[in-house]
């Protein structure tokens, strides 16, 4: 396999740190609202990243973070905290909104089939381990104390800015409103590992610590998490391309301070969604969200469709038009795929062959437009229709968008062609009844059922409607 790879800008073959196996982590939501359709594609492209890797014989452990505490407005340490802001909006206490936001966010990812992480940890869960690495980190002589807060020392490391592309002004203080200069920081990068005085004096939740009573800064917790369940050595850290700067290069300073070794081979980001006007952010112009789509019309799964049919490091541009475009399609491809007759002995060998184009195919930097294209390819030869429906289940492990499913249909047009086969099939019955063929009438009537097809004997005639 090959991956684009964020430290060396360029596309690597994929080599993990033990053979065979994955450790692979993924920066989960800030749990203070619902998730923007934006962040969605970045789910969906890690989503698809994990399957294809064990799509190509990997055994892959991920684990993803839930922040619910410590994330402040601004990435740098500045603002309130998000989770604070939150409650007060919604006259709810810290834990509720996060554990309504958090319980939002899992029930978007089923909507869009994507697989939950095989660990999925909340901030809050891991203090002990959080005070352990910044009391590590003081010792080696990478933190220091100031303002009763306690800071990451950037300038005592030979390389900060791992990701390039970042000169020192990229954080211009004060560049925001809500960002005022924090006089404690000795460079001007430095970050927060532990909060015990600040301005955030109501902040809800507080634990005790060595430097007095306080909170976690919020890069700490990615470090911490993922040492915890994939140890000193990760494979594949995923996010959005956003989260490059500050988030993920405080992550690699941190950790590597505290180990004294490379933490993380390869950096895996997914570049943003725009719509027409620019980045999509939860405070600029309709506030997108996987629900709003559904009231609107759309299937979930149409819009993950829409995401795959572009390259994860490309800026994808959404619009309702770009959208009932990869819709149209979509439902096109799924109604070719249901009128592929079920009949034939499946053709293993064929199975395989195709098993590895696809692996070949998507596994180059998770190329899933081409993967796609692949699907088309297999529709348009001539092997028997249970040797395609084998095929087409098989590249649906990775795609993950129902593509044998046939209940899905019932939601808006494209449905001329399902139409004509169902009555097709249901006159041929008719005639099989006639020359008393039970048989073949029963086998009909079981073929229209297994794609979700129910017909029904009435005076009027014979009736049919979906499962
Ligand atoms: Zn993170």
């Amino acid at each position: 396999m090959y991956l684009y790879n964020s430290l060396s800008k360029k596309v690597e073959e994929f080599v993990p740190h033990t053979p065979g196996k994955v450790a692979m982590y993924t920066c989960g939501p800030t749990v203070y609202h619902f998730a923007h359709i934006g962040n969605l594609r970045s789910y969906i492209m890690e989503d698809v990243l994990e399957k294809t890797l064990r799509y190509n014989g990997f055994d892959v452990k991920r684990v993803m973070n839930i922040t619910d505490v410590g994330h402040l407005s601004s990435d740098a340490d500045s603002g309130e905290d998000k989770m604070l802001k939150g409650a007060k909006r919604e006259h709810k206490s810290v834990m509720e909104i996060a554990k309504y936001y958090t319980d939002a966010f899992m029930s978007d990812c089923a909507k869009l089939n994507i697989k939950t992480p095989d660990v999925v940890e909340p901030a809050t869960n891991c203090i002990p381990e959080f005070i352990h690495m910044i009391e590590v980190l003081l010792e080696k002589g990478y933190a220091y104390k100031a303002g009763e807060n306690i800071y990451f020392d950037t300038s005592k490391l030979e390389s900060y800015y791992v990701f390039g592309n970042q000169s020192s002004d990229d954080l211009k203080i004060g560049a925001r409103d809500d960002v005022t200069e924090d006089t404690n920081k000795r460079n001007k990068n430095d970050f927060v590992l532990w909060f015990t005085k600040s301005k955030f004096e109501d902040q809800a939740l507080k634990w005790d610590s060595p430097w007095g009573v306080g909170y976690p800064g919020w890069h700490i917790e990615c470090s911490c998490i993922g040492m915890k369940h994939l140890g000193e050595y990760m494979d594949i850290h995923c996010g959005g391309v956003d989260n490059m700067f500050p988030h993920h290069t405080n992550e690699i300073a941190q950790s590597e301070a505290f180990s004294g070794h490379k933490w993380c081979k390869y950096w895996f980001h997914v570049h943003h969604l725009n719509d027409e006007t620019g980045k999509m952010s939860k405070s600029k112009g309709e506030f997108l969200t996987v629900s709003l789509l559904e009231e609107k019309g759309y299937d979930p799964i149409a819009y993950r469709f829409f995401t795959l049919l572009s390259h994860y490091r490309k800026p994808l541009t959404f619009s309702y038009d770009a959208l009932d475009q990869a819709t149209a399609t979509y439902k096109k491809l799924k109604n070719k795929i249901l009128l592929v007759p079920e009949e034939g002995e499946v053709d293993e060998k064929a199975v395989e062959e195709w098993h590895g184009k696809f692996a070949e195919t998507v596994g180059n930097d998770v190329n899933t437009s081409m993967g796609i294209t692949l699907l088309y390819d297999v529709l348009k030869t001539d092997l028997n229709g249970n040797t395609k429906r084998a095929i087409v289940d098989d590249f649906d492990y990775v795609l993950s968008l129902d593509l044998l499913k046939a209940d899905e249909e019932a939601k808006g047009g494209e449905e001329d062609e399902l139409t004509a086969y169902v009555e097709a099939k249901i006159e041929e019955r008719k005639q099989a009844k006639k020359a008393k063929d039970f048989e073949k009438a029963d086998a009909i009537r079981n073929e229209l059922l297994s794609k979700g097809i129910v017909i029904e004997d009435t005076r009027e005639g014979v009736k049919w409607k979906r499962q």
